[in-house]
Formats: C-alpha cells, structure tokens, sequence
C-alpha cells in the first residue's frame, strides 16, 4: 500500500527526520490560510497523487496551464493560485501512464534553498532477503536513467538483519555522496532513523528523492515516497489509516473486497483463472497468440458461486475487455462451481462479448453440462492453447 507524500513526510518528522513545514489542502478555498501559517519568503505547492514525476508532468486540461504539479511560488496569494490551478485536474507524468491521475490533494510546504540534490531509497532486496540502501548524487533525477547511463554513480548494499543499522553504514553512504563535517553525523543519524522506521512500519519502499544539502548546509527529506507491505497492515492502523482508495483501481478495490487476487491490465481479453501459475500461464498463451489479457485473476481454491460471479462481474465491468477466457483446472476447485457461478453472472449483467471457457479436473462433466444446459453462447475449448487460440480469434477475427 502506498501513501501520499505528505502522510509520508508527516511519519518523517514523527520519527525525527528533517522536513519542511507543509499544510495538506483539500479546497482551493483553505489555500490561502494554510499558505498563510507557513513562513516565506518561499512556498513550494504539490500536487498529492501515487506516482512520481510530478514537477515534469503536465496537465491534462487546457485552463491549468502548461506549468507541472510542483511550483514554488513567492507570496501566499501566489500559491493559493497553484493550490486553485491543481486541486481536480488530471496531472500526467512518466509514473501515471497517460490517462493521468486526478489530483484531489494538494501539499503546500515551506520553501527550502537547495545547494545539492541528492537520491536515497530503503527497499527489500529480493535476492539477499535483506534490506537494501541505495544512494546516489545524482538526485531529484529520475534514477532508472542515471542507473542505465551512469551505474557508477549509485551506491547500493544491504544490510545484515542480525546487526541491523550501524553508523558504519550511514558513513558509507555519507562518503558516497560527497557530505562532509557536521553534514556526516547527520546523514548517520537519518539512516539509523529510516531504517528503524522502515522495520518498525514493515515498508516497502521508502525514497526520498531529492534528499538534498540546504543552503545553510543541512540534509532535508524534501520529496519522500513509502510502500507498506500490505499483509502486515492488520498490525500497523496508523498505516492503514493513510489509505487512499481513491488512487486505487476501482476494479481492484472491488476485487479485494471479496478476496481476490485481481490486477487490472491493459489489454483486450479477461482471464478468470484459479491458481496464481495459470494464471501466469494463460496471460503468456495469449500474448503468444497476439492479444493481450486485460488482467490477472486468480479465483483461488476455495472460491464459492458468490465470488465466481462477483469476479465475473469485475471483468465485464472493464470497458477494453473483448473477449472472456474462463481457464480452470478444478483440482481443489471443483468445475461445477465455476460453472454456475459463469451462468449466474451471466444471467445477472449479461454478456456483450464472446467467452471461451476451457475446463479441466474436478467435475468436469457436471460442469460442461451446466454450461452447456444454460443456453449461453459458449465457446467450448479443450486446452490451454485451443482456448487461447479461440478467444484471440474471436476478438481479432
Ligand atoms: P517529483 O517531481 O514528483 O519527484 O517531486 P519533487 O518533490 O521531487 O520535486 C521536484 C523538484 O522540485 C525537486 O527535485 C526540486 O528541484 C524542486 N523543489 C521541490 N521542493 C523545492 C523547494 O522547497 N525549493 C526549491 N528550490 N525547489 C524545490
Ligand atoms: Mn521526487
């Protein structure tokens, strides 16, 4: 689960990190009086979405201008007017992909003067199993570039859980980044701060790009961005609490509401499938026949009637969909509930595109006549790679 940048900084200065003073606004109406209880000279005014790239984005609508969603402004009135020129435009970045996100927050902030940029992120290394630091000078950048053009130029080791933090490490990545004097000490005391908050809070993610060296020389948390693992939420509510739904894909915030495990895609067909590897398997037979799938869906072993049809739901929801391909193989799933639940879907919100439904194991024959006495218009297929080649066909023609 991520949160937004103001949740993330406001759990940065609980725990002791250094960030600017910022008011969160929901109405451009209260952006003057929040602008109004910070200090200037400088405010910076940010657009609060799930994704990155902000300052180099671009509004969608016409009236918002060509400036991106962050703006230092000079005055309180100045920024109230890039409170006003952001709060319900859809801001497009790199991260948002081009439907862009609509901003429904907007953070304004104390302006910091910048002497270095910097970049710095705490993530779990998959492949050591432990977690990660990873830093760099290159900040306020986007790091996937300075990664394929100047690799050298990032620093990234993990640390040993039976240790855990040590001020060696923030040492390390203090010489790394060229900080020197009193600077040093603070890097080592930010580090031992953000992986304590990084255990406590069982993150995900943390970057804080641009870490940056004020003009008077100190290090500030002046962008920051946290990912929670969302299995270990049930113990953290104050976590919880910071979510954002409406940053969410409603078909995925449907989805979890009955325990599935669904993720929403670009493409053209629906999949509904039980079990994460077929899943996997079905949405690579489709790319291999040409199309691609609309989502991930696994249904899971125990899923009832209720949830088939609440899942089926989902996908015909979702205006690309083209074409359904049903691929299960009852094991601990039994067919025959797959198959009611299809019909009952069906009979509940209709069917506007083909479905292919291939069905294997359990009660495969009581499934098939389910189907078959329904009176639906079924494709019928006999295996994975019939069933693929059915549905593109009867997509793409
Ligand atoms: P992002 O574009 O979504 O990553 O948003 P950031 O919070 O990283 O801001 C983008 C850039 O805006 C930063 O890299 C800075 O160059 C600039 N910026 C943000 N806050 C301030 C500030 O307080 N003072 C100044 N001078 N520049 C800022
Ligand atoms: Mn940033």
């Amino acid at each position: 689960m991520n949160i937004h940048e103001y949740q993330a900084k406001a759990l940065l200065r609980s725990y002791g990190a250094p960030v600017s003073d910022g008011r969160v606004v929901l109405r451009a109406e209260e952006a003057k009086t929040a602008a109004g209880q910070l200090d200037g000279p400088l405010w910076v005014v940010k657009a609060q979405i799930h994704a990155g790239g902000r300052g180099k984005g671009k509004f969608k609508e016409a009236d918002a201008g060509d400036a991106g969603g962050v703006r230092l402004a000079r005055s309180v009135e100045e920024a109230a007017d890039e409170a006003r020129r952001m709060l319900g435009r859809t801001l497009v970045t790199k991260q948002t992909g081009p439907a862009g996100k609509q901003v429904g927050r907007v953070y304004i902030e104390e302006g910091s003067g910048i002497e270095r940029e910097l970049y710095l992120a705490l993530l779990v290394d998959r492949a050591t199993s432990r977690i990660s630091f990873v830093c760099s000078t290159e900040g306020g950048m986007d790091i996937e570039e300075v990664a394929a053009s100047t690799p050298d130029r990032i620093l990234s080791f993990s640390v040993d859980p039976a240790t855990g933090y040590q001020p060696f490490h923030g040492r390390r990545i203090a010489f790394a980044l060229g900080l020197e004097g009193a600077q040093v000490k603070q890097c080592v005391q930010l580090m031992d701060t953000l992986y304590r908050l990084f255990v406590e809070k069982d993150a995900e993610m943390i970057e804080i790009n641009p870490l940056i060296v004020t003009d008077k020389g100190d290090l500030k948390c002046l962008d920051a961005k946290m990912g929670f693992d969302g299995n270990a939420l049930y113990r953290h509510p104050d976590i919880a609490e910071l979510r954002d739904t409406s940053e969410e894909d409603p078909k995925e915030l449907e989805a979890s509401k009955y325990d599935l495990n669904y993720i929403a895609l670009d493409g053209e067909i629906g999949c509904m499938v039980n079990g994460a590897g077929l899943a996997m398997a079905t949405m690579d037979i489709i790319k291999l026949y040409g199309a691609e799938p609309a989502n991930f869906l696994d249904v899971g072993g125990g899923a009832t009637r209720e949830k088939v049809t609440e899942a089926f739901k989902i996908i015909t929801s979702d205006p690309n969909v083209k074409g359904i391909l049903v691929n299960i193989f009852g094991g601990i799933m039994r067919c025959d509930v797959i198959a009611e639940g299809v019909v009952a879907a069906v009979r509940e919100v209709g069917l506007k595109v083909p479905l292919v439904v291939r069905l294997e194991g359990t009660n495969v024959e009581k499934g098939k006549e389910i189907i078959e006495n329904s009176g639906l218009n079924v494709i019928a297929a006999d295996d994975l790679a019939d069933a693929a080649r059915k549905i593109v066909k009867a997509v793409k023609g």
